[in-house]
Parts: structure tokens; C-alpha cells; sequence
């Protein structure tokens, strides 16, 4: 009991520099018995370069290098936008499809082009996320969590952050980014992957 009350707190490192993604994150994990670590307090800078062609081979990818780096039990996640009329993408390249250089609103503009001629009922996508937590014993495990949506015609909205203002919930009747972040995360793609994480961690923190 005494050895419980005086143990030091584990620590987990927060892998990524997406400052929304990092806010969302934080909200979801808050209840963790962890001490959450951002890239910058494990005083890491090195970034880590995507090469997967799949979101979970991405989150293993950057979960592997950042465990390594820190030494820390790490959690890094892949996540983006399947639209099903172009055949799966942006995808992977989510982050940076069109260019790297676009801004959110420019990368939504390109996209709203592509589907111009798109009906409502062929414009559906999905939001897909794969977290996936590395330990320093070298053991990975990931979690995937998936919402399904429609993509407006137009943006409406300005919580959330990338696609979210085009991204309409057909059973809220609204974007993701109409949506408080604590209603987002009931039901978005990344709340359901950290749920599915923090059921794991919580295991690995009372030893189960
Ligand atoms: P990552 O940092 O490589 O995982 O890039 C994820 C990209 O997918 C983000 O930059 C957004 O463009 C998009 N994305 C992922 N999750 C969301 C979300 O919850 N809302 C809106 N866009 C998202």
C-alpha cells in the first residue's frame, strides 16, 4: 500500500507536433494515470518522416522512432480523410494533399473542386484513426477507431481543425466542426482509438 501511494508516476510521451491533435488527445487521456509528456518536454526535436502507405504502418512507425528516442512508453497516432468518390483519398496524405504548402482552408477548396460534380449520395467518407503505443520492452500494439460522414458542399463551422468544416455527421445533422471538441470526441474516430488506448494503459498501469 505504501509502495502504491509512493511510486513515481509513469510517464507517457504524446507523439505528435499537431497542436489539435495534441489538445484533443490530452482531453481524451486526461484520466490516464500517466503524466502526459509533449515532443518539446522530452526535449525531442527530431521529427519523424512518414513512410507507410497505411495509417497503422504510420503510427507504428512514428511510435517505434519516439519510444526510441525518449525511452518513454509512447503514443503516436496516424489518422485522416477516406473519400470513397476518390477512391480513398486524401488518406494518408491528408496532412498534405495538394501540397504541403496549402493552408486547412486552401486543402479544403481543392477538395470541394474534386467533387464538384459529385452527388450527396456518392460523397461519403470516413474519419480513420490508428493509434499505436510502443513500450520501451519493444512491444507495440495499435487500436483503430472509424466515423462515417458525408462531405458538404460547402464549409460550416470553426471548432475541430483540418477537414472537419466539411465533414457532416448525417445523425447530428451538423460538421464535426459545429460540434463543442468534448462532443467530437464522444464520437470521433480519434475518441473511440483513445478510449480503445486508455482501456489498454490502464491494464499496464494496475498490472492486469
Ligand atoms: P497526421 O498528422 O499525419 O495524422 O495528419 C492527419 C491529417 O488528417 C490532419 O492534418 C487533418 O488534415 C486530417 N484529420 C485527421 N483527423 C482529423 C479530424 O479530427 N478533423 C479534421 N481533419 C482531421
Amino acid at each position: 500500500m505504501v509502495e502504491a501511494l509512493t511510486s513515481p508516476v509513469q510517464k507517457l510521451l504524446l507523439a505528435t507536433r499537431n497542436p489539435s491533435k495534441a489538445r484533443e488527445l490530452a482531453q481524451l487521456l486526461g484520466e490516464l494515470p500517466f503524466k502526459l509528456i509533449s515532443l518539446e518536454e522530452a526535449g525531442i526535436s527530431e521529427t519523424v518522416e512518414e513512410t507507410g502507405s497505411t495509417f497503422e504502418e504510420n503510427a507504428v512507425i512514428k511510435a517505434k522512432a519516439y519510444v526510441s528516442l525518449s525511452g518513454l512508453l509512447t503514443l503516436a497516432d496516424d489518422s485522416g480523410l477516406e473519400v470513397d468518390a476518390l477512391g480513398g483519398r486524401p488518406g494518408v496524405l491528408s496532412a498534405r494533399y495538394g501540397s504541403p504548402e496549402l493552408s486547412d482552408e486552401e486543402r479544403l477548396d481543392l477538395l470541394l473542386q474534386e467533387l464538384k460534380d459529385v452527388p450527396w449520395e456518392k460523397r461519403t467518407a470516413r474519419f480513420r484513426c490508428v493509434i499505436a503505443l510502443a513500450w520501451p520492452s519493444g512491444e507495440v500494439r495499435t487500436v483503430e477507431g472509424i466515423v462515417e460522414g458525408v462531405i458538404q458542399y460547402k464549409p460550416e463551422g470553426f471548432n475541430g481543425f483540418g477537414y472537419d468544416p466539411i465533414f457532416h455527421l448525417p445523425d447530428r445533422c451538423c460538421t464535426t466542426a459545429q460540434l463543442p471538441t468534448t462532443e467530437k470526441n464522444l464520437i470521433s474516430h480519434r475518441g473511440q482509438a483513445a478510449r480503445a488506448a486508455e482501456a489498454i494503459l490502464k491494464e499496464d498501469a494496475t498490472g492486469l
